[in-house]
Formats: C-alpha cells, structure tokens, sequence
C-alpha cells in the first residue's frame, strides 16, 4: 500500500465551484419538484452528496444504499452486490443516484434498474467523476463533475484500502494491486 501524498488531479477550489455549478442546475431542474430524493451510495459520496445537498435551493429528502463490488482492491469484480438498501419508500419520488465515480458502469447500471423496480416517478444520475475511457455498459450521466482517465483517485471521500477519503483534493495514487 503506498503512503505517499496523493498528487493532486483536481483542487478543492476547482470542486468547490463545479459543485456549485452542479447545485444551481439540478435547483434550475427540479424547480417547483417537492418529493425530490437524493440518494448517496457509501461510502464514497458522503462528502459530495453533504456538499451538494446543502447547496440546493429546493425541497429534498436524503437517503444511503451502499454497494460493493471492489472489496478492498482496486479491480472491479463486475459483480455488484447491494450491502445496504434505502429506508425510506421511493415509489412516486424523483430519484437522483448521487454517485463519487463512474469506472466501469456496472454499479450506475445496476442501481438505476433496481431502483426503477420501486416505481419512483423520476429517476437521474448524478456522479462527480467519470473515468472517459473505462465504460463497459451504456449509462446515461444526468450530472457531471469531471471527466478523468484510467488513473486510481482518493479523495473528497473516495479511497484505496479506506485510506484518503478526508482529502480536500482528487488526487492520484498509485495502487500496489
Ligand atoms: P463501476 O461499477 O463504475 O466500475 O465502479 C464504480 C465504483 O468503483 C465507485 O463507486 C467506486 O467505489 C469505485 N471506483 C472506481 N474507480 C475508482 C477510483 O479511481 N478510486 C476510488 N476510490 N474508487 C473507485
């Protein structure tokens, strides 16, 4: 496992202001909407989606799922698996899937079919990252931070081996598996 500093890929000044172009959207969007539900995946977006969240200028609801896929490596399995569902009822709410990166596309893939399976009245996608050239699987990206490449990032939530995610910046690492 490497315990260098990350090299910084994208600067907390530079996720502030896309999230705040990315809050004014989604308010712009939603307008007038009052059984929004934003729905974070674990444990990645936790800091994206408090961030986000707070900056929105209509009503919202806040949910968790958590998914695993890549256990404790940096190789997705394909696989995903749901570890843990939302509480809250969706059917007849606009869902927004607020995720921290989108690699391969399975996890997006298979949240946004479960989730049309409760019957919500909307459902978009929201992630900060997408790594360009990794996608396997077709999946519409509502919401967009940043397009990166095929590097492993930690960071503003996102780890390796649970480490980094308190980060203030994306940076890259490089993995040891
Ligand atoms: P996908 O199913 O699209 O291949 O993978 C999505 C999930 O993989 C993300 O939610 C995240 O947990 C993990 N992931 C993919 N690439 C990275 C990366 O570069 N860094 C971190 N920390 N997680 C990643």
């Amino acid at each position: 496992m490497s315990n260098d500093t990350p090299e910084v890929l994208i600067s907390e000044s530079d996720i502030r202001s896309r999230v705040a172009e990315l809050a004014a959207q989604i308010s712009r969007d939603y307008e007038g909407c009052d059984n929004l539900v934003m729905v974070g995946v674990l444990k990645g977006s936790f800091i994206f989606l408090a961030d986000l969240s707070r900056q929105l200028k209509i009503p919202r609801t806040i949910e968790f799922i958590a998914v695993s896929s890549y256990g404790s490596s940096s190789v997705s399995s394909g696989a995903v698996r749901l570890v843990m569902d939302v509480r809250g009822n969706i059917e007849g709410k606009h869902v927004l899937i607020v995720e921290d990166i989108v690699d391969t596309g399975h996890t997006l893939k298979y949240l946004t079919g479960m989730f049309k399976s409760h019957r919500p009245a909307s459902i978009k996608t929201c992630s900060l990252v997408r790594k360009a050239d990794s996608a396997e699987v077709d999946v519409k990206i509502d919401y967009l931070g940043f397009d990166i490449g095929d590097e492993w990032v930690v960071g503003y939530g996102l780890d390796y081996g649970e480490l980094h995610r308190t980060l203030p910046y994306i940076g890259i690492i490089e993995p040891t598996d």
